[in-house]
């Protein structure tokens, strides 16, 4: 078994990354900017935000993050959104779900400018990149999982790819991804029958559930790719939190070829595409003439 590593694979993105704002600093332009909406008081949205604001701070890319607490009216949200809007170093606006309930997320999201949408959250991005409009930006963790594959040279072409999970942000868009690479692609979710069957005929197995060790050996082809999206934490008998997967990498990993990590696989390449979306949106909207290459 080999380790699908995402702290190596990203630190070469974000070194990739790092060269085009050098690049970008040579042609007079100011750093582009990410503009984060921490709201309410979730402990792990700040966590997020806080893994966020360092990776930019780390690759040159300007933070503004409002901080704002559970009761601020939507109106005072929208207006702050407005403002990111018109302000032209902003290239990235990422509002960090899940808002507290009493919002209306997707009312909010919808004033982000589509130009400046970090995360591809905008229906008319979702939009533009299901039709494969190479001008528009891709949602970070599937982008980041395809950027995975890609460092390790793990093609997905005529390969049986299983993806278990089809959230707007994680599933259905990579079940699209690993289709325009040629994948032969099957999305499960919790009513999918026979699971199990189903998952171990696939040479690449996504895991995005959010149910922490669930994909034991048992769901695995003996020399399939696991690629592990969960993050989950639990809590151990003797009362200490963990971060752990969606699958079971004890056991997991004694039937994969390669597998992710929990922390330390597709975590660090959300972020590293998280950079990546910030500049391209600042590289189209300030229309500069930058190759936003970035694969080995
Ligand atoms: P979600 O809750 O929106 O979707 C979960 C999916 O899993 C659903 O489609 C559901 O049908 C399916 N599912 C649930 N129980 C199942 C079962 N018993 N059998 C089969 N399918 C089942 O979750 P999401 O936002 O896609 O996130 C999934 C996981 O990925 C979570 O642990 C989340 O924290 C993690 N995540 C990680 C990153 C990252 O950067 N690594 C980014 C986003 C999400």
């Amino acid at each position: 078994m080999q380790l699908l590593d995402g702290k190596q694979a990203s630190s070469y993105y974000r070194a990739k990354i790092l060269e085009k704002i050098e690049q970008l600093k040579k042609t007079g332009a100011p750093p582009p900017r990410l503009a984060a909406f921490l709201i309410g008081d979730n402990k792990a949205s700040a966590m997020y935000v806080r893994m966020k604001e360092k990776a930019c701070s780390e690759s040159g890319i300007a933070t503004r993050t409002h901080i704002l607490d559970g009761q601020t009216p939507e109106s005072e949200i929208i207006e702050l959104i407005k403002k990111e809007n018109a302000d032209p170093e902003t290239a990235g606006i990422l509002v960090q779900l899940p808002l507290p309930k009493h919002y209306d997320e997707k009312k909010i999201l919808s004033f982000i400018d589509p130009a400046k949408d970090a995360d591809c959250f905008l229906p008319q991005n979702i939009g533009h990149m299901f039709l494969g409009d190479e001008t528009t930006v891709i949602p970070c963790t599937p982008l980041g999982v395809m950027k995975l594959l890609k460092y390790y040279k793990i093609s997905v072409a005529s390969k049986e790819v299983c993806i278990i999970g089809r959230s707007n942000i994680v599933g259905k868009p990579l079940a699209y991804l690993m289709l325009k690479e040629n994948a032969t692609v099957t999305v499960c979710h919790s009513k999918t029958l026979n699971l199990k069957d189903v998952a171990r005929r696939a040479d690449i197995l996504v895991a995005a559930i959010g149910r922490a060790n669930m994909i034991d050996a048992s769901y695995i082809k003996p020399g399939a790719v696991v690629v592990d999206v969960g993050i989950n934490r639990i809590e151990t008998p003797d009362k200490k939190q963990l971060t752990c997967g969606d699958c079971d990498f004890d056991s997991a990993s004694k039937a994969a070829s390669w597998i992710t990590p929990v922390p330390g696989g597709v975590g660090p390449m959300t972020i590293a595409m998280l950079l990546y979306n910030t500049l391209y949106n600042y590289v189209l909207i300030k229309k500069i003439d930058i190759k936003m290459d970035i694969e080995p």
